[in-house]
């Protein structure tokens, strides 16, 4: 039940096929891959299985029908870990996450637009608070301002601790990775980071930098990350419930 780094993901691409499982339709990824059996995952794309070039299609399905019980329980396990984190319609009483909670919309109308975080509500004085496209674009435009607020600073820190020139940061809005850092040293952040319990942002900008220097998941990579961020595994864990913030 691992869903690989922030910058991990590369399943997506690989075609789906469908099993039945106890009278439920599962669909699953199937990578042939060099190893000596079949081995499975479940995480947030759902299910994965390796198995050797050598094994039909016909041995996988048994091996799936074989492990159904696990399977089932791992994915409605992953369901029910995913989270309101965007309104599905942008009207007063929406949950919306912001920094690890769960705040309501509150709408009101007003002459001039602004949003404010409360403990409870995120508060969204708007001219038009009744149109929900518009309610959405301001609300989207002000996550982005806090994103670029958020992780600026925290960016400058990881830098500064590792002795380097501070990179070419952008926010990102992609679907499949919190960060990524390139050849360049250019870091790019998801501004949903700012959807996350603070810690698990920090931790997400504390990886991107210390890719500065290793470009790669190696053990020197980690060791750095964890000299950045002590205990940053467990972090990392917590941060697999969150990513279906960014599928959603
Ligand atoms: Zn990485």
């Amino acid at each position: 039940m691992k869903l690989e780094s922030p910058t991990g993901g590369n399943v997506v691409d690989v075609p789906r096929r469908r099993v039945v499982l106890r009278g439920e339709e599962v669909s699953y990824r199937l990578i042939r891959a060099r190893r000596r059996s079949i081995g499975m995952e479940v995480h947030l794309e759902g299910l994965t299985v390796r198995a050797p070039r050598w094994v039909t299609l016909r041995d996988v399905e048994a091996a799936l029908v074989e492990r159904a019980a696990w399977i089932l329980r791992s994915l409605a396990a992953w369901r029910a870990r995913r989270r309101d984190v965007m309104p599905r319609e942008w009207k007063s009483n929406a949950p919306i996450a912001y920094r690890g909670d769960t705040l309501s919309l509150a709408l009101y109308p007003s002459r001039s637009a602004s949003i404010a975080a409360d403990l409870f509500h995120l508060v969204v004085r708007h001219p038009c608070a009744h149109v929900e496209h518009e309610v959405a674009k301001s609300v989207i435009e002000w996550l982005r301002a806090q994103a670029t607020a958020l992780v600026a600073p925290r960016v400058l820190h990881y830098v500064e601790r590792i002795g380097v020139h501070a990179p070419a940061v952008r926010l990102s809005n992609a679907r499949s990775e919190w960060g990524s850092c390139n050849a360049n040293g250019d870091i790019r952040l998801n501004w949903r980071l700012v959807q996350l319990p603070p810690a698990l942002a920090e931790y997400v900008v504390a990886h991107e930098v210390a890719h500065i220097v290793e470009l790669n998941h190696s053990k020197r990579f980690w060791s750095l990350v964890e000299t950045l961020l002590p205990g940053h595994a467990a972090l990392r864990r917590e941060l697999d419930d969150w990513t279906a913030l960014l599928a959603s």
